[in-house]
């Protein structure tokens, strides 16, 4: 910059006048504070451009005042002209973008600013959304009938297993049904024996106790039979099925035609991940920091570089791992486009509140156009105006404001891509001249 500012400044002093207006904004700035003396005239630079007739300084250079003074070639001011008024960087939002909840207003707010604590962490269910499901009794799989992904809905079978208990309980269930139907009809004959006067008291009272028994028996059986997820007419053939427990998609799924059944083994998850939970580990001499939480967290994987995912710290676990001295923290993540998987490693930044405070925006209100940022300012009426600002440090769904606004302004603080894409398509529409 400096040697720039010494060519400036021979270029300057030679030449005498220096013509001042269309300068860029930021070779201005830099000029003018190493260039002034009492030799030159502030300001230099001929845009590259002038030539041509083309270099209309942007709208965000200008201000604000200016812009609403300006004439179009309709012979009216041109923030007011529908066709025109996009050269200035105004545009219009009827109120029923607002009352229909597609634009929202805002002030710039104070906040404080938030300190990201960095911890590394992994992607699970959200136990409270998924059931593990294994199987009742040990055997060989002898059919799957769903895949992961699919929709199921509880009750429905996914995996049919080969179980010996399954036979033994099947057979058990059909053995007792026989029992108490062999005693039903003996306790019926006893009854009318003793009718007849031809019974003993006795034997009448032998036969209710068997009924009795073959009634307690036939429970037990039906229960173990239940236990296994067989109905009454279920495994006569020893087939147990893994039913769905509740609605949902099927996330996890371990079972291959002719292998092994465990019981201990969780052969399917079912439920969604429209929520997913991050465990995360905190160091004990971070622990004070985080409590009381919640706090809010934003969550990075690799599988999306450069998206966060915002969540929120929700439960920190009560008892530290004695050997890493490390307290489980967990971060309830929405989640609904399934972009985040169980099982990805994840950088969690639990965004602590820092001493200092900053003006901030939420992210959406701020745009980009030419790598320049700008907010949709309210102007009066319906007329809202782009205007640049400088933005700084960003955590969770805020963004610091480092410059252009005072906080006083009304911004359009949801929906403002929509004003955008309105400025730029008449940008665009209008052309270059050449
Ligand atoms: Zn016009």
């Amino acid at each position: 910059m400096l040697l720039l500012a010494a060519l400036l400044l021979a270029a300057g002093c030679d030449r005498g006048p220096v013509k001042a207006d269309k300068v860029p904004a930021a070779a201005a700035a830099d000029t003018t504070a190493a260039v002034v003396d009492d030799c030159c005239p502030p300001v230099v630079a001929a845009d590259p451009h002038e030539e041509h007739g083309e270099a209309e300084a942007s709208d965000l250079d200008q201000p604000v005042a200016a812009l609403f003074e300006a004439s179009c070639e309709h012979d009216m001011k041109t923030f007011a002209c529908d066709e025109c008024r996009y050269e200035v960087g105004v545009t219009k939002a009827a109120a029923d973008l607002f009352t229909g909840g597609l634009l929202h207003t805002a002030q710039p707010m104070r906040e404080p600013v938030r300190v990201p604590l960095a911890l590394t962490g992994e992607v699970r269910f959200d136990e409270r959304r998924v059931a593990h499901l294994s199987p009742p009794a040990e055997g060989l799989v002898r059919r799957v009938l769903v895949a992961v992904g699919d929709r199921v809905r509880r009750g429905d079978v996914l995996v049919e297993i080969d179980s010996g208990d399954a036979s033994e309980a099947a057979a058990a269930l059909r053995e007792a049904q026989a029992r108490l139907a062999v005693a039903e009809q003996a306790h019926t004959r006893a009854g009318s024996l003793r009718e007849q006067g031809i019974n003993a008291t006795k034997d009448m009272d032998l036969a209710t106790q068997e009924l009795e028994s073959a009634r307690i028996r036939l429970e037990e059986a039906r229960a173990r039979a239940t236990r296994l997820g067989l109905g009454d007419r279920d495994g006569a053939n020893g087939v147990l099925r893994l039913r769905a427990s509740v609605d949902g998609t099927v996330l996890s799924l371990h079972a291959v035609g002719g292998e092994p059944a465990h019981t201990e083994e969780v052969m399917a998850t079912v439920g969604d991940i429209a929520t997913v939970w991050v465990w995360a580990d905190l160091y004990e001499r971070d622990l004070a920091k985080l409590l009381p939480a919640p706090l809010p967290a934003e969550v990075l994987v690799r599988a999306w570089p450069g998206q966060t995912f915002a969540g929120t710290v929700d439960f920190i676990s009560p008892s530290i791992d004695e050997t890493s001295r490390t307290v489980k923290l967990r971060v309830s993540v929405p989640n609904p486009d399934g972009r985040l998987l169980a099982g990805m490693f994840a950088t969690v930044h639990v965004l602590l509140p820092g001493d200092e405070n900053a003006l901030v925006l939420p992210r959406d209100a701020v745009l980009e156009d030419e790598g320049r940022s700008f907010v949709f300012l309210h102007h009066h009426d319906a007329f809202y105006v782009r205007r640049p600002v400088t933005t700084g440090r960003a955590w969770g769904d805020r963004v610091e404001i480092t410059g252009g606004l005072t906080g006083d302004e009304t911004i359009v603080a949801e929906g403002a891509f929509l004003l955008k894409s309105d400025v730029l398509r008449s940008k665009m529409g209008a052309g270059c001249a050449d």
